[in-house]
């Protein structure tokens, strides 16, 4: 399902002469066990996006997100005092008049509501069509484009399935950070590496129905950790990079969009 009635209503300030950027991020797998890429957010957050009309963060904001009750735990909690301290940390850019917007990834698809407006956000739905500079791009996590991998599509139908989460959500908060941090150990090794097998990175086939779907040509998404810009037949396709700094060596980066179109910088 594609959105093609924008509710991005910044859209004046993406037309506008000498309007300022569109600044794009993505799978930083933010926890409280890295602390210098939650350094490098923060230095993004309050010091980089000064520039910038708004930000986009496409998903994997957070490493695992398990509700927004989270942000109601106890101080003695480091995951609640993380939690709360990013929530924060995002709600400046609100006060300073940039924008903010926050797509699902598939290890932070529970952020709802509470988290939204602590944070000062409007969340985007996957995949989202903004017209900026005059020119339409369709936005998506990614991993919805990665359909080779059967088993991860249907993992993702019932965690993106309300009910689902809705039974998850009622499980005692205890219970659902053990969860948590299992999924989390599991994907360990993975993450060092890359985000996707390599046999499961997006499919042609996906990316060109989201071209036609959409009507654009130009497509933003993160997930795989592979940053590039590839022609596809119907588009060009820019990948996110994801943040890593805490490794060796450090990985990271954002892409701007301007009137002069899509650019990879490094942070
Ligand atoms: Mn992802």
């Amino acid at each position: 399902m594609i959105d093609t009635k924008t509710s991005f209503d910044r859209e004046a300030a993406g037309t506008a002469k000498n309007a300022r950027p569109l600044f794009f991020i993505g799978d930083l797998h933010l926890s409280e066990a890295i602390p210098k890429t939650v350094a490098a957010f923060e230095h993004f957050i309050e010091v980089t996006a000064n520039d910038a009309d708004s930000v986009f963060i496409l998903g994997d904001l957070f490493e695992f997100w398990i509700g927004d009750d989270i942000l109601d735990g106890p101080a003695t909690d480091p995951r609640a005092s993380f939690a709360r301290r990013m929530t924060r940390l995002m709600h400046t850019l609100s006060e300073r008049g940039i924008g903010l917007y926050v797509m699902h990834g598939n290890r932070d698809f529970l952020l709802g509501k509470r988290f939204m407006k602590d944070a000062g956000a409007l969340p985007l739905p996957d995949p989202f069509v903004i017209t900026a500079f005059g020119k339409r791009i369709v936005l998506a996590h990614g991993d919805g484009l990665c359909t080779a991998d059967r088993a991860y599509q249907a993992f993702r139908s019932f965690a993106r399935n309300k009910l689902a989460q809705r039974l998850f959500l009622a499980l005692p908060l205890d219970t659902r950070l053990g969860i948590g941090q299992r999924m989390r150990s599991k994907s360990e090794g993975a993450r060092v590496t890359t985000g996707v097998k390599a046999k499961y990175d997006v499919t042609k086939k996906a990316v060109a129905e989201l071209f036609i779907n959409s009507r654009t040509n130009t497509l933003i998404h993160g997930h795989t950790h592979r940053p590039a810009m590839h022609r596809e037949v119907a588009g060009v396709r820019w990948v996110l990079p994801d943040w890593e700094l805490d490794a060796d060596p450090p990985r990271g980066g954002y892409l701007r969009v301007d009137e002069e179109g899509v650019r990879p910088l490094p942070l």
